[in-house]
């Protein structure tokens, strides 16, 4: 088991610079096969607590595992949001409320650097691989989602044009019939005039008739 136990040193990138940045943006590129305390045999923090140990995923050093203090881990991350992926089943409240305050700073290799260059290139080509992946899955996910956020508020709207153009439809219906009726009452008043103007026309031609009867005699 390495023991050099100085994460800041060069070659030890998992928890300083650019590798700590990673580790923490993007997180473990593949799922943890073992918990952090699933390991025989144990080693101890300063404060006597078993170590955790975890996978690093830095430039330098992806792929090598480390030992530290489970509160300095769980302290990283400042939210107990983040740390479900990290459970394997162990009590929430043992990181959230226990170990949550920044441990002891207890750091070290779990094992030597025995990976060549190129492997650890293979490894950190294979990690950014699954980020881009991941990174794209989250996207497209994102993308559909606001797709069918976007589609159903089309539906929405078509729906509520639909009901509105009915009830305009309905609307124009009730004025034609209202037209229609008053056409028709101008052609009944139109026909009750002609019937009239008929009548007036005969009774003024008796009358001429029985003028000129009167006159003739
Ligand atoms: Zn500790």
């Amino acid at each position: 088991m390495a023991t050099n136990r100085s994460p800041s040193s060069a070659g030890s990138s998992a928890t300083s610079g650019r590798g700590l940045e990673e580790e923490r943006s993007s997180g473990s590129p593949v799922p943890y096969r073992e918990g952090p305390l699933q390991y025989h045999p144990a080693v101890h923090c300063d404060f006597g607590q078993k170590a955790a140990r975890w996978i690093s995923w830095s430039r330098n050093n992806p792929g090598r595992r480390y030992l530290t203090c489970m509160r300095r881990r769980v302290s990283s991350f400042a939210s107990c949001g983040l740390l479900p992926q990290f459970g394997f089943g162990l009590p929430a409240a043992w990181f959230c409320s226990d170990f949550v305050g920044g441990g002891c700073g207890f750091w070290e290799w779990y094992e030597c650097d025995t990976t060549t260059t190129f492997l650890k290139q293979l490894q950190v080509d294979l990690r950014d691989k699954v980020w881009r992946l991941s990174k794209e899955i989250e996207d497209l996910i994102a993308a559909t989602s606001a797709a069918r956020t976007h589609v159903e508020q089309m539906l929405v709207q078509r729906e509520q044009s639909e009901k509105k153009m009915s009830a305009q439809v309905l609307e124009w219906g009730r004025l034609l019939m209202e037209k229609d009726a008053q056409v028709a009452a101008v052609v009944d008043r139109s026909k009750k005039l002609e019937k009239e103007r008929v009548v007036l026309r005969s009774i003024i031609l008796a009358c001429i008739c029985v003028v000129i009867g009167m006159l003739i005699k």
